[in-house]
């Protein structure tokens, strides 16, 4: 790794993201005494080499972070790191459980002062990396239906709440062979000669949840693209790609990606992403800022969390229900439910919940049916939400207040009533017997589905 360490120089220009109130999880003293903080993510650098000739997929990343309280920095990575530097000085970092006991993630062992600082992490991308003859794949793939479902699957991340740029710097070395990128970020410029280098930048308002990346060889999938003219006038790119001689019928996933953006328009107001990435594929979904892979079947529902989901974006565990109750509400032809009863606590999951609870998809929508029939107006509110919410990591309670404020009518009530954790010993038992079903747009895989995804 020192080679890497040597090479690996940051050019950052420090913008001052910060993180919204209410949205950093609490910080708390660990069993054995420590104080452990969650900090503000500036800037990340990745810096990934796929070696084809040694089979092997590393990274060091820079990670530029802000504290406000003295302790242990919390970052996240699924995979044990192979290196730690703070500050310039090698450290140690352990895993750590929530108090709450809902999630794991990873402290730095020291006890840092507030300020600046600069961690940097060394690993090795084990999942979802595919070597073949003078070829890789990789895909950054990601589930908010299981907990560390996102970026930290690859790569050293933050939690959700908080929102930072990244630059990624990829190289695919010992291979003569052409490969390619797809990804929602913006490709930088690389000499042409450096074949197999690619530079990426992802604006600094992406979560954890937001990146696309993909990466093969160009020959292993079938390309094509189009374009939206939003309502704005702006001519949105769209990309449409399968695995070479896959029977996904690309044409067609334009032409319905196309319509159904301009539906889309039409209910919550301009598309908010530069481009739209489709990767044809398999049954079912997953939603990323502006991207998504997807049969033809659920790209109505995963185009529809361009809005809801990677763009009015859940803070955490807690507040994904909402954009899943809000697109399959959508999908079920936007319902008025006027009577409606039961509780699931979708949005009281514990004060550090990361996955989406799946009851969002079936009892949350007709929750947001219940709204809708409450609410007169409620597609002017939704659009109101996209408009001034967007881009800013939610809380389930600021969508609580921003309806109160809207309507004139407190809805504290109402959603204390259904979404959070019931007083009555018989609404949890209902919650907990509750079988989780699995949603048809967003089926949960496996280990060997989502490498054949690549
Ligand atoms: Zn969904």
């Amino acid at each position: 790794m020192g080679f890497f360490w040597g090479l690996f120089t940051i050019v950052l220009g420090f913008l001052d993201s910060s993180v919204a109130n209410g949205l950093r999880p609490k910080d708390f003293v660990d069993p054995s005494g420590n104080k452990i903080v969650f900090v503000d993510f500036q800037e990340v650098h990745h810096k990934i080499v796929f070696d084809v000739a040694k089979s092997s997929a590393e990274f060091v990343t820079s990670i530029v972070f802000k504290s406000e309280t003295e302790g242990a920095p919390v970052f996240d990575i699924v995979d044990d790191p192979t290196a730690v530097e703070l500050d310039g000085q090698k450290a140690d970092q352990m895993l750590v459980t929530s108090p709450d006991q809902a999630t794991k993630f990873r402290v730095v062992t020291r006890k840092l002062r507030p300020g600046k600082h600069v961690l940097r992490v060394a690993g090795t991308i084990t999942r979802n990396v595919s070597f073949g003859l003078g070829t890789v794949k990789s895909g950054f793939f990601m589930t908010d239906l299981s907990d560390r479902g996102y970026t930290e699957r690859y790569l050293p991340t933050n939690l959700e709440y908080d929102q930072f740029a990244t630059k990624m710097e990829v190289a695919v070395v010992g291979t003569q062979k052409r490969h390619t990128v797809f990804t929602n970020g913006a490709m930088l410029p690389v000499a042409r000669r450096r074949a197999n280098v690619f530079a990426i930048a992802y604006p600094e308002k992406f979560t954890t949840s937001s990146m696309f990346f993909h990466l093969g060889p160009e020959e292993a999938y079938d390309t094509k693209t189009g374009v939206f003219v939003s309502k704005t006038g702006r001519a949105v790119p769209i990309g449409v790609y399968r695995q070479a001689g896959a029977t996904q019928d690309l044409e067609r996933y334009l032409n319905v990606a196309v319509k159904e953006l301009a539906s889309l328009e039409e209910i919550y107001g301009p598309y908010l992403h530069s481009n739209v990435v489709i990767y044809a594929f398999g049954s079912g979904g997953m939603e990323y800022c502006g991207a998504t892979v997807t049969s033809l079947a659920a790209l109505s529902h995963e185009l529809a969390h361009s809005w809801f989901a990677r763009g009015v974006m859940p803070g955490h565990g807690n507040a994904g229900w909402l954009d899943e109750a809000i697109t399959s509400w959508r999908d079920d032809g936007f319902k008025k439910v006027q009577t409606f009863s039961g509780n699931r606590p979708m949005a009281d999951g514990g004060d550090y919940k990361r996955s989406t609870d799946s009851s969002a998809y079936g009892f949350g929508a007709s929750f947001i049916g219940h709204l809708h029939s409450e609410v007169p107006n409620f597609f002017d509110f939704l659009r109101h939400m996209i408009k001034n919410r967007s881009w800013y990591p939610l809380t389930t309670e600021e969508f609580v207040n921003e309806l109160s404020n809207f309507t004139g009518r407190d809805f504290r009530p109402l959603f204390q009533k259904h979404v959070y954790r019931s007083p009555s010993e018989r609404a949890r038992r209902i919650y907990r017997s509750t079988p989780r079903v699995p949603n048809p747009y967003h089926p949960e895989l496996t280990a060997e589905q989502e490498r054949r995804m690549l």
